[in-house]
């Protein structure tokens, strides 16, 4: 996809705080969004549900998932959504 012509005005704010990551993970009852392993809080990674390079916001109450280092580090800069689905195939 070509993206010309225009700007991405990029969230300033780049990184979920560890409160944020730690409220988002007691709602996920503390498990990994996507693969469902525990995660201890400071080994959860504060993902975007829709990727901050494409300037979504860092914003903790609509776009933020919390997840494992392997899972986080496969999404990339993938829509959440897609990856989850991706995943779901792989397994
Ligand atoms: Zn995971």
């Amino acid at each position: 996809m070509m993206k010309t012509n225009y700007f991405i005005i990029r969230d300033s704010k780049r990184k979920f705080t560890k409160q944020e990551k730690f409220i988002q993970l007691v709602k996920q009852d503390g498990l990994c969004d996507c693969c469902g392993d525990y995660l201890l809080l400071e080994n959860a990674i504060g993902g975007h549900i829709l990727s901050w390079a494409d300037g979504n916001k860092t914003d903790a109450k609509t776009n933020l998932v919390v997840l494992c280092y392997d899972c986080n580090s496969e999404q990339s800069d993938m829509p959440y959504d897609e990856f989850k689905n991706k995943y779901k195939d792989l397994i």
